[in-house]
């Protein structure tokens, strides 16, 4: 990797020139482990060496987690490679014990962002420290409790804070283990353009296979930085073995990566990209403009419903839709997950105009 945007508050201090990276195991295992991983790491692009202590498990039985004995390991890895070293808290016993062992990135996890007594217990427990904490996104889809969190922290005098996209719980089965949900970062960064945000790949994919792709879009979306699971032995790991990668895969993956700037001030550029984006905005007004036309003739078919007490929705006619969009919208280059949001909403825009015809 090469090359970044502009480093804000506390990751000016890491004098990079390239995206931050924390890597390491999901938990740390055994000493040895860990110290061979952090060797491993050393002399990379990773500036902060991560490994889970306490593991919040979704069942009981699991691997829980080697407890504050994994501490000490943390230390001589630390002492041995120079690295930052990073964990996970969720409780004030967590921040107190990572403290007293010179832990300097503390983490909180998807599970414990969505309780605001857990967050607010760290925050008191953290107040007015000088440590980095970094809080990853609530497992589900909500902008604002994910903010609620931030907001604690920031009352609690923490300053240098970050936040981690690792995506969000799904009933259904997608790709991903968690649903990326890009919008809902992006939403963040545009709220806290200067707060840091970390992408962590290997949470929202579960695969180390699409760890890789994950982590470019993130790039491509001007992320500050990257946390990915690395371990020696990925497939005996005690936890997340799928979406684990060696430390050779994941500096490999480094050299492919490509990091985008911001802006260039290239006089070329700047032309075309005013061109392509004049395009883009006719397009957005004609999008616009056809939509409404639509909306028009719902209404007219409202009109014609209403005159006959027939009702609005109709299952097959709108299942019959769907069915086409999907496949003119493949031969587009569409996906099906988009067309069916857009649809959907299309839809729903339609059954309202309906709705205040039929009951006007
Ligand atoms: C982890 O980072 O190992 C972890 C438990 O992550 P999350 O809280 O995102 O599930
Ligand atoms: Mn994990």
């Amino acid at each position: 990797m090469e090359n970044k945007k502009e480093m804000r508050t506390w990751l000016d201090d890491f004098k990079l020139d390239h995206p931050l990276v924390i890597a390491g195991p999901c938990s740390a295992e055994t000493e040895e482990q860990v110290l061979q991983i952090a060797n491993e790491l050393k002399n990379s692009d990773v500036s902060v060496f991560r490994a889970g202590i306490w593991k919040p498990r979704t069942r009981p039985g699991g691997f829980e987690g080697v407890g504050a004995i994994g501490l000490k390991w943390l230390q001589k890895a630390k002492a041995e490679t120079g690295l930052l070293m990073a964990t996970e808290v969720a409780n004030a016993n967590h921040v107190q014990l990572a403290i007293e062992h010179d832990i300097d990135v503390l983490w909180i996890g998807a599970r414990t962002a969505v309780n605001p007594f857990a967050i607010q217990e760290i925050a008191d427990a953290l107040e007015g420290t000088d440590k980095i904490v970094l809080l990853k996104n609530p497992v589900n889809p909500d902008l604002s409790l994910w903010i609620g969190g931030l907001e604690r922290l920031c009352n609690a005098n923490i300053k240098k804070l970050g936040v981690i996209h690792r995506g969000f719980s799904t009933y259904e089965k997608t790709k991903y283990r968690n649903n990326p949900e890009w919008q809902i970062a992006i939403d963040m960064q545009n709220r806290f353009p200067d707060l840091p945000l970390i992408c962590d790949p290997s949470h929202i994919t579960g695969k180390r296979d699409m760890i890789q792709e994950v982590s470019q879009q993130a790039l491509d979306l001007n992320f500050d930085g990257l946390i990915i699971e690395t371990h020696n032995d990925p497939d005996n790991a005690w936890s997340d073995a799928a979406q684990q990668v060696t430390p050779d895969t994941l500096k490999r993956m480094f050299v492919d990566l490509r990091v985008r700037k911001e802006t260039d001030e290239e006089t070329e550029y700047n032309n075309k990209l005013l061109q392509l984006r004049a395009q883009i905005d006719t397009y957005d007004d004609k999008i616009i403009e056809v939509i409404g036309n639509r909306m028009r003739i719902a209404d007219e078919i409202g009109q014609l419903k209403k005159s006959k007490n027939v009702a609005i929705l109709q299952n097959k006619r709108w299942n019959e839709i769907l069915g086409k969009m999907i496949l003119t919208g493949e031969e587009k280059g569409l996906s099906e997950e988009f067309i069916l949001k857009l649809y959907k909403a299309i839809h729903q825009e339609s059954i309202n105009h309906q709705e205040r015809i039929v009951n006007k």
